[in-house]
């Protein structure tokens, strides 16, 4: 390597000491680490691994799934790999490889501009494509696991490369192998995700996708347009992190078995539910939380929000634990209240 690319790709690496999270979390939360560096490539990463193996790790994407309750005593790793490619296609589907540190708003957008159909439904969603299989995100009718092939990943131990099919990722509501059996085991670096060419399944059955396309007289509505309406009833309901600290729904919402939620209905007949399985059904956390007085309420800088109660937001200098201590009193309220546990979608660090 020339001397001046070698100098740069080690400036690149530098490792920083005791480093504010503040902007690498959308909670705004004020939390440091005690060493943080960005991995621009998978041989930085490599190497980074291999130089600090005794050292304790945390893996960080776009810090919008986290609620940082304290210092993170650890080298922090902010995945930042970039580009994305056309690996194969046919007349009817492309298969994309994009890398782990891209946006993954981003990405959708230009996914749309590409006329690739499947994702459109999830735009605005904050974060890294890294991230997208550890939870499996999903929105208005759509998840991850449908469009998605394989990833890659770094082995934290060894530092070996190892594909995950969608199989092996056991995806799940809000769940995949990253978030239980492999857990702070693997880094993953690319996603590779098989999108239409033709014959797009256009959905606009779920939410109000179908009422904002008719507000703006679309009856044939192209993947822009979808994306457009998520875009417009994501914006009216979410609050926007860079203008109010958040990490989106906060909680999950619970799945019960029908024979437990049947005795809870007789009871609260007035409850929300949705048949997700012969077995069973999800019940909305954020109309539990609603029932039980939170929606709006604000405790310091700490709160519920005014119009989505499933979201917790940091009014300016909240810490973690001041909005983890909220979360706890909403959980135990609504057990109380109903005698069903919500629990967090968000990792609490
Ligand atoms: C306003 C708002 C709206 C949201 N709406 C939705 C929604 O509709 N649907 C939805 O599903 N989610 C939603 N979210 C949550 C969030 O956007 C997603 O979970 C997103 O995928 C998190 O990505 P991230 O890169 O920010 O993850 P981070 O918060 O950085 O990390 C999350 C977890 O993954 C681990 N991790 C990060 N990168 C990697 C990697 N490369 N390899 C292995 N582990 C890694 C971290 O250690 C951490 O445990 C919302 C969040 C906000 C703020």
């Amino acid at each position: 390597m020339h001397d001046s690319t070698m100098q740069k790709a080690l400036s690149f690496m530098e490792i920083q000491h005791n480093f504010s999270l503040k902007k690498y979390n959308t909670f705004g939360i004020e939390a440091k680490a005690k060493q943080f560096v960005a991995i621009h490539s998978v041989q930085e990463l490599k190497n980074v691994l291999q130089e600090n193996k005794a050292t304790q790790k945390f893996i960080l994407g776009g810090g919008s799934n986290m609620l940082l309750t304290k210092d993170i005593d650890a080298l922090v790793i902010h995945i930042d790999l970039k580009g994305k490619k056309i690996i194969k296609e046919n007349d009817d589907f492309v298969w994309v490889e994009c890398q782990a540190g891209e946006s993954w708003h981003e990405f959708v957008l230009w996914t749309i501009d590409q006329n690739f159909g499947a994702l459109e439904n999830m735009s605005l969603i904050p974060g890294n494509i890294g991230t997208t299989p550890v939870q499996n995100i999903g929105a208005y009718g759509t998840e991850i696991k449908d469009t998605f092939v394989s990833c890659e990943a770094m082995t934290i131990a060894s530092q070996e490369m190892k594909t995950f099919t969608k199989e092996e990722c056991h995806f799940g509501y809000r769940e995949s192998i990253f978030k239980n059996e492999v857990k702070n085991q693997y880094i993953i670096t690319s996603v590779v995700f098989k999108l239409t060419k033709t014959n797009h399944k256009i959905n606009t059955s779920y939410g109000d996708i179908s009422v904002e396309l008719a507000r703006k007289n679309i009856t044939n509505p192209t993947l822009k347009d979808v994306s457009n309406a998520v875009i417009t009833i994501r914006k009216s309901k979410l609050p926007d992190p860079k203008q109010l600290g958040n990490s989106g729904s906060f909680f999950k919402n619970p799945i019960l078995l029908k024979s437990d939620f049947q005795k809870i209905h007789q009871q609260f007949p007035e409850m929300k539910y949705f048949d997700i399985s012969e077995t069973e059904v999800k019940v909305p956390a954020g109309w539990l939380i609603e029932q039980a007085g939170f929606k709006g309420k604000r405790f310091g800088d700490a709160g519920i929000h005014k119009n989505q109660a499933l979201v917790l937001v940091n009014y300016g200098n909240a810490t973690g634990q001041e909005i983890l201590n909220v979360s706890k009193d909403i959980q135990q309220t609504i057990f109380k209240m109903f005698g069903i546990h919500i629990e967090a979608e968000v990792n609490v660090i």
